[in-house]
């Protein structure tokens, strides 16, 4: 099959191709729950921008070259003997982890704490012609949907919507719920917090054409962040800032600044990654704030997710490149040029 394959890190992220379009040997069923896709459509993650930059090699064992690409949704290629929930030929979407049925994690729900592989971090992914998944990762689609155009929904909407999903308990109406960095991740999660809460939703981006796409995501207000973005929060919040403070940027001056924005009592979800949280215990006493973390997102979750999309309460914002212009698609997310989710289709 083709694949565009990760060969080497470039810790600058200065080379023209980050990946090498090869022919590779196709995935094989070896275990009876196994499922091969055909790829529909794989979203281009900027975490595969750190796993270019070796910021992951420490954190998982994979080794060079491997297929990145972890947002993936496609058709039934292939199934092993004890597969039964789907057949070849049925759309689905990939949950991002094979997470281990039999741990009490997993029994629990939690996918993301239940071990397993981690196709696209930690063995090969989807930015080639197939994928080797598990029967237990699959979503089965709804006919609205078609693989290409739900694909970043698998990571970029899954994470969003377990955050959303934690935060909208904790909003009523009247509250305000502010969500930093409108990209890929947060124009999902201003349609998700539109769905599940009553809040006044506050879109904050350092760029127009982000907060553009908030808006048309369903923002009530527009913060640029120019500087003065703290400012103009404690303003619209009457001085007290946000319950809820959704971070999908969590580096610079976010952080600080995230924190800042989050009244007394309120939360701030931490999805974004790259900067540091640094707050003293007494400020953290006498703001009784809680700081939330979020990985990804559970079986569940997604399930949920289809719905909404199914129903046409999410729409993702997505731009369509071909498998072999992955090194395009990479680079205009690196420069900030993908409004939305890119996606590479085969
Ligand atoms: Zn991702």
């Amino acid at each position: 099959m083709k694949a565009a394959v990760l060969t080497d890190y470039d810790p600058s992220l200065s080379r023209q191709q980050f990946v090498l379009q090869q022919e590779v040997p196709d995935p094989e069923i070896t275990s009876p729950s196994d499922i091969v896709v055909r790829i529909g459509g794989a979203g281009v993650c900027r975490t595969d921008l750190h796993i270019i930059e070796g910021l992951w090699r420490e954190r998982v064992s994979v080794e060079l070259p491997y297929i990145m690409g972890h947002e993936n949704a496609g058709w039934v290629e292939a199934v092993g003997g004890s597969v039964e929930s789907v057949k070849v030929g049925d759309p689905v979407i990939c949950h991002p982890l094979l997470s281990r049925g039999q741990t009490l994690a997993a029994r629990r729900g939690n996918d993301m704490h239940a071990g397993g592989a981690f196709p696209g971090i930690d063995s090969d992914g989807g930015y080639a012609e197939l994928l080797k998944t598990s029967e237990r990762a699959v979503v089965k689609l709804p006919q609205s949907l078609a693989p290409k155009d739900v694909a970043p929904y698998a990571d970029a909407g899954l994470t969003a919507y377990h955050a959303v999903k934690k935060a909208a308990v904790n909003l009523v109406p009247g509250d305000y719920a502010v969500v930093i960095g409108i990209g890929g991740l947060g124009h999902i999660g201003v349609q998700v917090l539109k769905a599940l809460s009553g809040a006044a939703i506050i879109a904050l981006d350092r760029s127009e054409m982000a907060l553009q796409l908030g808006r048309e995501s369903g923002a009530d207000h527009t913060v640029r962040a120019d500087g003065t973005e703290l400012d103009q929060v404690l303003a619209l919040t009457g001085g007290l800032g946000a319950q809820v403070v959704i971070d999908f940027v969590g580096e610079g001056d976010s952080v600080a600044k995230g924190l800042k924005m989050t009244r007394n009592a309120g939360f701030y979800y931490i999805v974004g990654y790259g900067g540091k949280v640094e707050i003293s215990t007494m400020d953290m006493i006498v703001s009784e704030k809680s700081i939330v973390g979020n990985l990804v997102g559970t079986y569940p979750d997604l399930v949920e997710l289809m719905a909404l999309a199914d129903r046409g309460l999410v729409k993702l914002a997505t731009r369509e490149y071909r498998l072999n212009d992955a090194n395009s698609a990479l680079h205009d997310l690196h420069r900030g040029q993908v409004k939305g989710r890119a996606v590479l289709i085969p």
